[in-house]
């Protein structure tokens, strides 16, 4: 799905998951930064080599990579609608809605306007 930053006139709209699970459902990639691979390998247990290998494949973009989907193409880390790597689901996923989303996410997503939750220093 094409990423695009979030509408400038919701900028003050903070959207509250619902974990409704919708978006791990789509069809696409869900990217990684090279950073973020190595929290993910040690969480589950895996030296980064082997995650890569069991876990990844090329972004279909070719620049880098993406976890691999299930045959229904959810993520493979979707399990009764809960992610296995919560803690440490890389920015992409953290990221949507507020900071990406694409047009048309309202219909998908079952997120709902919230107060902005305060960041501790
Ligand atoms: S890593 Fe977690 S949050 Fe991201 S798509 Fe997969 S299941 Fe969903
Ligand atoms: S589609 Fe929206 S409400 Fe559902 S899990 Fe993803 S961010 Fe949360």
């Amino acid at each position: 799905m094409e990423q695009k930053p979030s509408d400038p006139a919701e900028k003050d709209v903070y959207y509250q998951c619902q974990r409704c699970g919708n978006c791990c459902r789509w069809p696409g990639d869900v990217c990684f930064d090279p950073d973020e691979i190595s929290p993910v390998a040690r969480f589950v247990g895996l030296s980064e080599e082997d995650f890569i290998q069991q876990y990844m494949r090329l972004r279909t973009d070719r620049q880098g990579l993406s976890l691999i989907e299930k045959p229904n193409d959810e993520c493979i880390f979707l399990e009764d609608n809960v992610c296995m790597i919560q803690p440490v689901k890389p920015r992409q996923c953290k990221g949507f809605p507020n900071e990406w989303n694409f047009p048309g996410w309202r219909k998908e997503c079952e997120a709902i306007p919230a107060p902005r939750p305060v960041v501790q220093d």
